[in-house]
C-alpha cells in the first residue's frame, strides 16, 4: 500500500497481533504564535503487547522530521525506520515500549493540528481534527479504530492560553514563558477521537448534575468556547441549555451514565465539517456562532448537531466500529438521534421530523441515485474509501432506515436493544452482527432478511399509487406499485386527504400496512370515497420516493399549499422535487408551484429548501431557452414575497436572501443597492453584516460592484467571515480576469485554507456566468490527477467538486467527462467516484432539460 494510505487488510493484520496498553503524548506548541514556525515538537510513548514476539509492525506518522525512535531501550535510525508515513519497527517483544520524537507541522487545511490567526486581534488559535486518520499528523500512533487505549496528554503552550483535551487537566505548571498542562488519562478510546484545543479562547462554564439509580450523583462540568472576537455573538446559554436537555434525555433512553467525565464544546475557525464527537471535547464549526440574524432553521440545525455529537458519546465513542465499513453504526444512529432527540428532549424545535423528511432525506435520495452509491454497510478497502464515505448514505439514508426499523420493531425493542448494546460492548468495537444480535433479542424478530434488504443493498424504491374507482367515485382498488433494483419490505402509512369546509386539504383517512414485492393492494381502501390526494409514506415512516396518481397530482397543482399538516406538506414538496429531478415534471412546472405556494409555507426550513431548489431548477434543469424568463419570475416572486412578509420575521429574511440570489434586472439590483446604501428600506428588515455580503454578492455577480466598494466593505468587516465573503465576491465578478484570478488562486498555490478554496470555487462557478467558465472545462479535466496527487484530500475534494463545469449543459462537457473517465481507469478510486458523481449531476440536468423542453 503506497504513501499515506492504510488498507483494511493491514489494519486487521496489526490488530491480530497487537494490544495497546496506553499512550503518553507530549506536545509543545509554544511556537504557535510565531507564524514563521512551521512545526511543533511531538513525543509519543506507546506501551503495547505483541502476541507474536519477533514480529515487526509500524506506527503511522505524517511529520516533516523524525528525531528519534526507541524500541525497548534500543535506538533505531530514523533515516531507515521512517518512510514519510510509517515508523517501521522489528523484533517486537511480548511487552514493548516505543518512543517516537518528531517535529509535526501546523496545519492550514483543517487536517491534524490546525492553526488560525484572527485578523481582528492577531490572536492565534489551535485545534485538532483527525477523523478518519489524521491523529498521525500530530503524534505517532496505530491509526485504526479498533486499537483502543487510554491516552495521557501533556501540552506545553504559551502562558496566556488555555488548553483542553478529552480528559480534564490535573495540573498546570509555569514552564519558562509557557505553561504545561498535564491531563488525566482518558478511558480507552480510538486514535481518531483524541483532541487538543488550545488558545486564548473565550469560555462559558456551567454544570450538569443527575441523580443515578444507585443513589450516587453524576457530575458533569460543562463548558463552551469560541474565539475572543466572537464572544459578543456567543449565545452560550442557548447552547448549554440544549446540552443539558440532551444529557437528561440520553441518560433516560440509554441507561448508561455518560462515561467521559466533563463535556466541553469548542466552536473553532476554518473547520471542514459540521462537528466532531471527540469524547469530552466536541469541536464545532464556528459558523454556528451567529454574527448576524439567522432564521430559526439555523438554530434548529445547530441544536440538532449538538445532540448528534452527544449521541456519539455512546454510539461511536463508548462503542466504536471495528473498521470504517461500519461507519454507519455510529453515523446513522447519531443522525437519527439528532432529530429524535430534538423532539424527545423537549427542545423548542418541534418540527425536527419535518426538517428530516425534507432536507436530510433529500441528501440521501441524491446520493443513492448516483452510480457510485453503496450499501449502508459499505466495503471500505482503505482510508481513501473511508474519507468519501461520510456521505448521504452513511448519514441520512442510514438514519432513514433506522426510522423505518423503529416503525418495524417498535421503539421499545429498538431502545432496549441499544441499552444492551452499550453494556455488552462498552469501550469495545463492533460490527453489524453485534447490533442485529441485540435487536433480535429484544424484538423477537429475525432481522437478517431485513438487514439484507435495507443495509446490504443500495438504491431507493419509488412507491406509486394505482387507483381505480367505480361510477359513484368510490375506490374499487388502491394498489402500491414498488419499483427499483431491489424490492424491499416497507412499513408505510397511506394518507387520504380531502378539502374541509375552509378549503384546507386535511387527512380524512390513514391506513398503515406492510408493502412487499412489486404490487401490494391496500385492502382497507376499497369502498372508500376517492380522495383529492393519496399520499404514500404519510408520516414518513419508510425511505422511498413518493409518486402520485394523476388525479392527486392535478389537485396538488391547484392546492399544494393548502395541505394543512406541516409534515404532509413537506413530504409533498419533496415528492414534486424528486419528480423534477427525475425528469418527470418540467422544471418550469416546479418553479410555478414554488411561485404559487412558497409564500404560504410556514416552515422556515422548508421554505429555504424551496428557494435553493427553485434556483437549481432554473439554473440547471430548465430549457436554456426559458432560463432567462425563469430567472426573472423567481426574482419578481422574491420581491413580491419580501414586500409582503411580516416585518422582522425569519420569512422576511429568507426572501431577502432569495432576492439577493436571483436579482438580475435593473429594478431588483436597484433595490439591492438601495438597501446597502440605506436609501431603500423594507420595514423590519435589518441589513446586518451577513445580509450586506449577500447583497454585495448580487451586485458583484452583475458587474455592478467596484473593487473599491468591495475593499471598503472588507475594511468595515475585517474578520475571517468578511475575508471569505470578500473572496467570493471577487471571484463572482463577470469578467475573464476575475475568473482567471480565482482559478489561479486555487490551482497555482497551496496556501489557501479550505474555507477560501470554497469561496473561490463558489464565486467562480455562478451558473449564469457559464460562458466565462466554459474556457476552464478542458483544463479542469487535465488537472484532476495532479490535484489529487499533490493536494491534501480535504482541499482536493473541494477543487474537484467545486470546479467541475456543472453549468456547461451543452452536451460537450458531458462527453469530456466521459472521455476522462474512459481514459483514466487507473486513477484513484476516490477521485473517479467524485468525477462520476458530478458527471451524473450533469447528465441528470440534461435529462431534466429535455423534459422541460417537451
Ligand atoms: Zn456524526
Amino acid at each position: 500500500m503506497p504513501g499515506k494510505n492504510l488498507s483494511r487488510d493491514e489494519a486487521q493484520q496489526r490488530a491480530s497481533i497487537l494490544a495497546v496498553d496506553g499512550y503518553q503524548v507530549r506536545l509543545d506548541v509554544t511556537s504557535a504564535p510565531d507564524q514563521a514556525a512551521g512545526t511543533f515538537r511531538s513525543t509519543t510513548t506507546v506501551t503495547f503487547r505483541c502476541s507474536r514476539p519477533g514480529a515487526d509492525t509500524f506506527l503511522d506518522l505524517l511529520a516533516p522530521a523524525v528525531r528519534s525512535v526507541t524500541l525497548n531501550g534500543r535506538a533505531l535510525d530514523p533515516a531507515t525506520a521512517y518512510d514519510g508515513a510509517r515508523v517501521h519497527v522489528d523484533g517486537l517483544a511480548a511487552e514493548n515500549v516505543l518512543t517516537v520524537e518528531a517535529d509535526c507541522a501546523y496545519s492550514r487545511t483543517g487536517e491534524g493540528l490546525h492553526r488560525f490567526v484572527d485578523p481582528v486581534d492577531g490572536e492565534t488559535y489551535l485545534y485538532t481534527h483527525y477523523e478518519p486518520a489524521d491523529a498521525r499528523r500530530v503524534f505517532a500512533n496505530f491509526e485504526q479504530p479498533d486499537l483502543k487505549a487510554p491516552f495521557t496528554f501533556t501540552v506545553t503552550a504559551p502562558a496566556a492560553w488555555d488548553v483542553w483535551s478529552n480528559a480534564p487537566h490535573e495540573t498546570v505548571a509555569a514552564d519558562g514563558g509557557a505553561r504545561t498542562w498535564e491531563f488525566a488519562p482518558t478511558r480507552p478510546i480510538s486514535t481518531y477521537l483524541t483532541a487538543v484545543v488550545a488558545g486564548p479562547y473565550h469560555v462559558a462554564r456551567d454544570h450538569y448534575r443527575r441523580e443515578l439509580a444507585d443513589g450516587t450523583a453524576l457530575e458533569i462540568p460543562l463548558s463552551a468556547m469560541c474565539r475572543r472576537s466572537l464572544a459578543p455573538y456567543f449565545d452560550a446559554d442557548e447552547i448549554l441549555g440544549v446540552t443539558k436537555l440532551g444529557l437528561d434525555f440520553f441518560h433516560e433512553e440509554f441507561d448508561y451514565p455518560y462515561p467521559f467525565g466533563k463535556y466541553d464544546q469548542a466552536f473553532v475557525p476554518e473547520y471542514n465539517i459540521g462537528a466532531m464527537e471527540n469524547p469530552g471535547c466536541v469541536t464545532f464549526r464556528e459558523e454556528y456562532v451567529f454574527r448576524s440574524k439567522v432564521t430559526d432553521a439555523a438554530y434548529e440545525a445547530r441544536a440538532n448537531v449538538i445532540l448528534h455529537e452527544m449521541a456519539h458519546m455512546w454510539f461511536g465513542d463508548l462503542v466504536t466500529m471495528r473498521w470504517w465499513d461500519d461507519l454507519w453504526l455510529k453515523e446513522s444512529f447519531a443522525d437519527f438521534m439528532g432529530s429524535y432527540g430534538l423532539i424527545g428532549a423537549r427542545t423548542r424545535y418541534s418540527s425536527a421530523w419535518v426538517t428530516f423528511a425534507n432536507q436530510r432525506k433529500a441528501w440521501a435520495y441524491r446520493q443513492d441515485q448516483f452510480p457510485t452509491t453503496h450499501p449502508i454497510t459499505a466495503d471500505i478497502r482503505d482510508l481513501e474509501d473511508a474519507k468519501l464515505n461520510f456521505d448521504g448514505i452513511t448519514y441520512a439514508k442510514g438514519a432513514s432506515v433506522l426510522k423505518q426499523l423503529v416503525a418495524y420493531v417498535g421503539s421499545e425493542a429498538f431502545f432496549e436493544g441499544a441499552r444492551r448494546y452499550f453494556k455488552r460492548h462498552a469501550f469495545g468495537n463492533t460490527e453489524l452482527g453485534d447490533l442485529l444480535e441485540v435487536l433480535e433479542e429484544t424484538s423477537g424478530r429475525d432481522l437478517k432478511s431485513w438487514a439484507a434488504a435495507w443495509l446490504q443493498t443500495s438504491g431507493v424504491n419509488a412507491l406509486t399509487p394505482q387507483v381505480t374507482t367505480d361510477a359513484e367515485g368510490r375506490i374499487t382498488e388502491l394498489a402500491v406499485l414498488q419499483d427499483g433494483d431491489v424490492l424491499r419490505p416497507h412499513r408505510i402509512a397511506v394518507g387520504l386527504y380531502d378539502r374541509d369546509a375552509d378549503g384546507a386539504l386535511v387527512r380524512t383517512g390513514r391506513i398503515e400496512l406492510d408493502v412487499t414485492g412489486a404490487r401490494t393492494v391496500v385492502a382497507e381502501a376499497a369502498g372508500l370515497p376517492r380522495p383529492a390526494l393519496v399520499l404514500f409514506n404519510d408520516d414518513d415512516l419508510t425511505y422511498c420516493k413518493i409518486r402520485f396518481d394523476e388525479e392527486s397530482l392535478e389537485n396538488l397543482r391547484a392546492g399544494l399549499g393548502d395541505i394543512r399538516d406541516e409534515l404532509a406538506r413537506a413530504l409533498t414538496w419533496s415528492a414534486v422535487w424528486n419528480l423534477t429531478r427525475d425528469g418527470l415534471m418540467p422544471a418550469r412546472d416546479y418553479v410555478a408551484l414554488v411561485l404559487r405556494f412558497a409564500g404560504q409555507e410556514g416552515n422556515i426550513g422548508v421554505l429555504q429548501s424551496l428557494h435553493a431548489q427553485a434556483k437549481t431548477a432554473v439554473d440547471l434543469y430548465a430549457d436554456p431557452a426559458w432560463r432567462a424568463e425563469g430567472g426573472r419570475l423567481l426574482a419578481d416572486g422574491a420581491l413580491r414575497e419580501l414586500r409582503g412578509a411580516v416585518p422582522g420575521s425569519d420569512h422576511q429574511l429568507a426572501w431577502a436572501r432569495f432576492l439577493a440570489q436571483t436579482a438580475g434586472g435593473a429594478e431588483h439590483l436597484g433595490l439591492v443597492r438601495g438597501l446597502l446604501a440605506g436609501s431603500a428600506r423594507i420595514d423590519g428588515l435589518e441589513v446586518d453584516q451577513d445580509l450586506r455580503w449577500s447583497l454585495w454578492l448580487a451586485l458583484a455577480a452583475a458587474g455592478q460592484a467596484t473593487d473599491e466598494e468591495l475593499a471598503a466593505e472588507l475594511a468595515a468587516d475585517n474578520t475571517a467571515s468578511g475575508k471569505r465573503h470578500h473572496t467570493q465576491c471577487l471571484a463572482a465578478r463577470p469578467t475573464a480576469e476575475a475568473k482567471a484570478a480565482a482559478w489561479s488562486a486555487v490551482i497555482d498555490s497551496d496556501e489557501l485554507p479550505s474555507a477560501l478554496v470554497e469561496a473561490n470555487t463558489a464565486g467562480f462557478s455562478i451558473p449564469a456566468q457559464r460562458d466565462l467558465a466554459a474556457l476552464y472545462a478542458a483544463p479542469y479535466f487535465k488537472l484532476l490527477e495532479r490535484v489529487w496527487a499533490e493536494r491534501s484530500i480535504e482541499i482536493a475534494m473541494r477543487i474537484v467538486g467545486g470546479f467541475f463545469p456543472i453549468a456547461q449543459t451543452d452536451g460537450q462537457t458531458l462527453a469530456e467527462a466521459d472521455a476522462w473517465l474512459a481514459g483514466h481507469p487507473q486513477a484513484a478510486p476516490a477521485l473517479r467516484r467524485l468525477v462520476l458523481e458530478r458527471r451524473d449531476d450533469l447528465a441528470r440536468a440534461l435529462r431534466a432539460q429535455a423534459c422541460d423542453r417537451s
